[in-house]
């Protein structure tokens, strides 16, 4: 059973929540790092989905070459990553996330979205599949933090703009890092595992339940 007494608002994540991306962005992570000369596999990207770009890169620099990258492999690496995301075709909604965001609505609940990505093709669309749902007031993305998931700032962030206090927040998320910014931001997180992980990256990652999917999160709304 979901503990939802109390809430006021959802902050949803977008990539593998609202949108079905996450096998293209698995599979423009793995390409780029390739052209890089770096083995990056498509189960890492979902375990670091969540984090910026440039922290990703740096993250990768790290363990594999021992230094951070460059300003430069940076920007080249991230250039190249959302034009290889943008080649994979236009990416689809997630099965029965419009029906989440009604249902929430509906419930009198605010609606908020809170992400990582700084894909400009992506948050465009947002407008097209989930309309009258988001807009600057109610959106944090990577433009806005200083600190990108698992900090809480992305989180935080988010509830300012709802007006909610952290005890009157549900979180849904499909990332370990953005369940652990949720919990680090005081909210109460739903994990929907929409991808590659298993449950128990989830659950040890500190959600408070673990759905198998956005329909299974729908039916426990009604
Ligand atoms: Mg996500």
């Amino acid at each position: 059973m979901l503990e939802l007494t109390q809430r006021k608002g959802f902050l949803f994540d977008m990539d593998g929540v609202l949108f079905d991306s996450m096998p293209y962005h698995a599979k423009a992570w793995h390409d780029t790092f390739a052209d890089f000369g770096i083995a990056f596999s498509e189960y890492q990207v979902y375990l670091q989905e969540g984090s910026t770009g440039a922290k990703t890169v740096n993250d990768v620099f790290l363990a594999q070459k021992h230094r951070l990258a460059t300003d430069e492999e940076v920007q080249a690496i991230y250039e190249r990553k959302c034009e290889r995301f943008k080649a994979c075709g236009q990416t689809v909604p997630m099965p029965y996330a419009l029906q989440v965001l009604e249902r929430v609505r509906e419930h009198g609940w605010k609606v908020g979205l809170v992400t990582g990505s700084g894909q400009r093709s992506l948050l465009g669309t947002l407008e097209h599949y989930y309309p009258g749902f988001f807009a600057a007031d109610n959106m944090v993305t990577a433009f806005d933090v200083t600190h990108g998931k698992p900090d809480p700032e992305p989180y935080l962030k988010g509830m300012r703009k709802l007006g909610l206090q952290p005890g009157e927040t549900v979180v849904v998320e499909n990332a370990p890092l953005g369940v652990r910014a949720g919990k680090a931001a005081g909210a109460y997180v739903i994990a929907v595992n929409t991808g590659i992980l298993t449950e128990n990256d989830l659950a040890v990652a500190g959600a408070d339940v673990v759905l198998g999917s956005m329909s299974e999160l729908w039916r426990q709304l009604a």
